[in-house]
């Protein structure tokens, strides 16, 4: 979420951005409400203060007629009587003098009241429409981030790694993985319906060893490893910029406001909501987590094989850091993701992400594509995102700077790996002619040390 004041001096760069990313908000009418916002505001401010003058008023002149024996008001009348109805300066006023301004006051205090409760109904609607709008107006974008409307516009920044060249007809990973037995489509779907799956035996454990290596890199890396419940609440959704936009993608509970997420970094960033944290050195926090998504807009693609699920298992990587090292952090996590493929010997290639291509909340984002034989092509396994403030507002995560200043944090987030994505380029490029896999060395430890698989 962006301040309005933000909002006011780049609003032509941000409809721009919110046009290119697909996201239905205009500025110019967000502008609109917000001025309707502040100047309600000024006169529900206005009539309050008058209110409260007239009820202070009110009480003054009760408290003036209080008899000197601590008798109420219900005795003036008789006091007055005596006295006349004349007030002496700096004496109370008398009874019917007295009956006249409070009544005045009373009629004062119930016009503002009536004015008030129109406004403020006034307030609450022309507020409820603003925050709408304003939690729709997305980041802009870095000035080196490609212009574009698809994935089609990004753009290749590098190709690291072989692609392997096969001297025999290569399968492709459901052909692969039913053969070798790790793979059961047909079950999975029996059991959860479409884009679902079953890994089993040595798929099982592919599928946990791969996110066991990327935990522990990531631990040798700095980062604290959380254990985060899969199901959390609509709050941390719109903290981490998931709700409004994205709702779609969300599996909800039947009970209570609970939904299923999509990915740790709902969690891994809210887990600091509302508090101020020490950034002299980034938070670096990893999970291992399932992850739902109902891949709505997606009907009819990736349909085939492991590519595009209901759900799957995502070791993701979140720092918090202050404004000045956001930069540098985003091509630390993107290193990070990039030692895990090395390490599984997997060819693969870093894109710049073109406006169309991102998100609401993404600043500046790097796709890592590994190659999968069977699409002859590469295809997305890591999304690295630095989206500067804009979760970190909307939490309400805050540090101090050098001079102790509070400023909200920038927060990154990027895949270390996803499965079962990530078994597609495994087995496909680790395949042989004899239709085994080879089993790249540093995976060997986390399955027992078997170095291929194969049938018998
Ligand atoms: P994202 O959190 O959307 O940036 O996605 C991060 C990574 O999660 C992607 O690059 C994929 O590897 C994986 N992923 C996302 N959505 C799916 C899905 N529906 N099925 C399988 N893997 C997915």
């Amino acid at each position: 979420m962006l301040y309005m004041t933000y909002i006011r001096e780049h609003a032509e760069l941000l409809q721009h951005s919110a046009d290119r990313k697909g996201i239905a908000v205009s500025i110019r009418e967000l502008l609109k409400l917000d001025a309707s916002r502040r100047s309600l505001l000024q006169e529900v401010e206005g009539l309050r203060a008058e209110r409260n003058r007239q009820s202070e008023a009110i009480a003054a002149l009760v408290k003036s007629q209080r008899a000197p024996s601590g008798a109420t008001v219900r005795n003036a009348g008789e006091r007055d009587a005596k006295l006349g109805d004349v007030a002496l300066p700096g004496e109370a006023p008398g009874a019917v003098a007295y009956e006249a301004l409070v009544g005045e006051a009373k009629g004062k205090v119930r016009e503002a009241n009536a004015k008030l409760a129109a406004l403020e109904a006034r307030l609450t609607e022309v507020s409820a429409a603003w925050r709408s709008l304003l939690e729709l107006v997305p980041n802009p974008v870095s000035a080196d981030t490609p212009d574009g409307r698809s994935d089609a516009d990004n753009v290749e920044l590098r190709r690291v790694g072989e692609i392997p060249a096969f001297a025999f007809e290569p399968l492709d990973h459901v052909r692969l993985g039913e053969r070798l037995g790790l793979l059961d489509l047909g079950r999975g779907v029996k059991l959860g319906g479409t884009r679902s799956y079953v890994l089993k035996g040595i798929g099982s454990r592919l599928h946990r060893a791969v996110q066991q290596l990327a935990l522990d890199v990531l631990e040798r890396r700095g980062f604290t490893q959380l254990e985060l419940p899969a199901m959390m609440r609509g709050e941390t959704f719109a903290n981490t910029g998931f709700f409004p936009t994205g709702k779609d993608q969300t599996y909800a509970l039947a009970e209570g406001d609970k939904y299923l997420i999509g990915t740790s970094e709902v969690g891994l960033v809210s887990y600091y909501a509302g508090e101020t944290v020490a950034l002299e050195e980034p938070i670096r926090l990893a999970a291992a987590t399932p992850c739902f998504r109902s891949e709505v807009g997606s009907a009819g693609r990736d349909v085939h094989g492991l590519y595009r699920v209901h759900q799957f298992a995502k070791v993701e990587q979140v720092a918090l850091c202050r404004g000045e090292a956001s930069d540098a952090m985003l091509e630390e996590i993107t290193a990070n993701a990039e030692e895990i493929l090395r390490l599984l010997e997997l060819p693969y290639r870093v894109v710049a992400v073109c406006i169309g291509d991102m998100s609401q909340k993404s600043h500046k984002q790097y796709d890592i594509e590994t190659w999968m034989p069977s699409r002859g092509a590469y295809g997305e396994t890591h999304s690295s995102s630095n989206v500067l403030d804009f979760q970190a507002r909307r939490a309400g995560i805050r540090y101090r700077d050098a001079d102790g200043t509070l400023r909200y944090a920038h927060t990154l987030n990027n895949t270390a790996v996803a499965t079962p994505r990530i078994l597609i380029p495994l087995l496909e490029n680790h395949q042989r002619e004899d239709g085994s896999v080879c089993v790249p060395a540093a995976l060997r430890p986390y399955l027992g040390g078997v170095a291929e698989i194969r049938t018998d």
